[in-house]
């Protein structure tokens, strides 16, 4: 079964592409308004129905002849709204909806199609706009997705977004199915920042350590400094600059590390984040932990959504380090100190981390000894790929498929990244 789906980015237009959208928006509107009009004076005079495609378009083709700032306008643009008209006054009739209304200010965006979309080189072409503009694709495709329009829209405060439609057969949103070799249990901490069922672990960077010491020394000089003078001004800067720093490079490490688990393997078990805890300590280095600890499985669950891949998760009461990953014996006396230790029953030497690593998976694929209390989180197979940003009305685009599929670089073990061009 085909279905629409909506996938919404932001966009970073410079100041001549803002005000190619700011312009594609007013001749929108302006044509909107005028067509409606048209078709209001024909229906009252004649009783009858008039599309504005077919029977307007005529007298659009004369406009846009003579009027440089239709001219200018993105065309395919143009044919939309007439569209969008078009199925607005077939809403009305059939009650589906109020009589069309013209567009006022408050409608700030358009659609449009055969856009050249870059999503790899993370840009998009526009008609008449020779350099492209740069966009954040937080999210792929899914493969074999056919794109069918965008919306470009803005917000009072500026920032500018597309929101793609596409449309893709349903069972690409079928999730893989949870077997004991592709899936992973993930432990998180302070010294590392995640530990892995397989054993490996990943390093909680000292760059990071680095400006987290630069940042206490400076959160210490704003301190002494004279509220708002030159000197507070400056330290205040420092401070914001360090923080971005902070947040760009550990969004750069978490992107490449949920990248490599989710294309490793099919199920993901995690722990829940430990709320309550979190609330207690305010220690800098916990607090920013934690933080980053739910942006990461935020980046595993939409990677895994993207792929159909599964994310479960443990919930906080189930007891994850002390139980013996081999036998299940329970270990009462661990304390924080204790980085490795050994079963008292099976012999087995653990590695706390790795151990309690170990526990999630199992607690995932629902084997659980008697300490392991708690039901496991379900795995809902039909969970649909990612949020949908915006309903698609299938009527509005009035368009056939195109055949062109979305090519999907291949992922291989390399970081090589394959240019590929998603179009229309
Ligand atoms: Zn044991």
């Amino acid at each position: 079964m085909e279905v629409q789906k909506a996938y919404k980015f932001r966009m970073f237009p410079d100041q001549q592409q803002q005000d190619y959208f700011w312009h594609n928006i007013l001749a929108n509107r302006y044509i909107y308004n005028i067509a409606r009009l048209q078709k209001d004076h024909y229906y009252s005079r004649h009783r009858k129905q008039r599309s504005a495609v077919f029977d307007v378009a005529r007298e659009f083709t004369i406009l846009k002849a003579e009027n440089d700032f239709v001219k200018k306008a993105d065309s395919l643009s143009l044919i939309y709204s007439m569209r969008a008209l078009d199925q607005a006054y077939v809403n009305f009739f059939e009650g589906r909806a109020n009589f069309p209304k013209s567009r006022n200010k408050k409608h700030k965006s358009y659609v449009t199609y055969r856009l050249g979309i870059y999503i790899d080189e993370g840009f998009i072409k526009f008609p008449k706009v020779n350099k492209p503009v740069k966009t954040i694709f937080h999210r792929d495709f899914p493969e074999g997705a056919v794109l069918k329009s965008q919306t470009i829209s803005t917000t009072g405060n500026n920032e500018w977004y597309i929101s793609c439609q596409f449309e893709c057969t349903e069972e690409l949103f079928i999730k893989k199915e949870v077997k004991e070799e592709t899936t992973i249990g993930i432990d998180v901490g302070i010294k590392d920042f995640a530990i892995l069922s397989d054993g490996t672990k990943y390093d909680n960077n000292r760059y990071q350590e680095k400006s987290l010491k630069k940042l206490k020394r400076l959160q210490h000089e704003l301190e002494r400094r004279v509220a708002y003078s030159n000197g507070w001004y400056e330290t205040r800067n420092k401070i914001s600059a360090l923080h971005s720093k902070i947040v760009h490079q550990r969004n750069d490490y978490q992107h490449k590390i949920s990248t490599k688990i989710i294309s490793n393997f099919d199920t993901v078990v995690r722990e829940d984040l430990n709320i309550k805890g979190m609330l207690k300590n305010h220690h800098l280095a916990r607090v920013i932990s934690d933080a980053a600890w739910g942006m990461f499985f935020q980046k595993l669950q939409y990677k895994a959504d993207w792929k159909g891949k599964n994310v479960i998760k443990v919930p906080q009461f189930v007891a994850t380090t002390k139980p013996c990953s081999a036998c299940g014996w329970k270990n009462d006396t661990i304390t924080l100190k204790d980085r490795v230790w050994i079963c008292e029953k099976c012999g087995t030497k653990h590695d706390r981390d790795i151990n309690a690593a170990k526990n999630i998976k199992a607690y995932g694929l629902n084997i659980k000894y008697p300490e392991l209390t708690g039901e496991s989180t379900t795995v809902d197979n039909r969970q649909p790929l990612g949020a949908v940003d915006e309903a698609v009305n299938p009527a509005l685009t009035g368009e056939k498929p195109v055949k062109k599929r979305a090519r999907k670089s291949k992922v291989s073990g390399s970081s090589k990244v394959k240019s590929r061009r998603v179009s229309t």
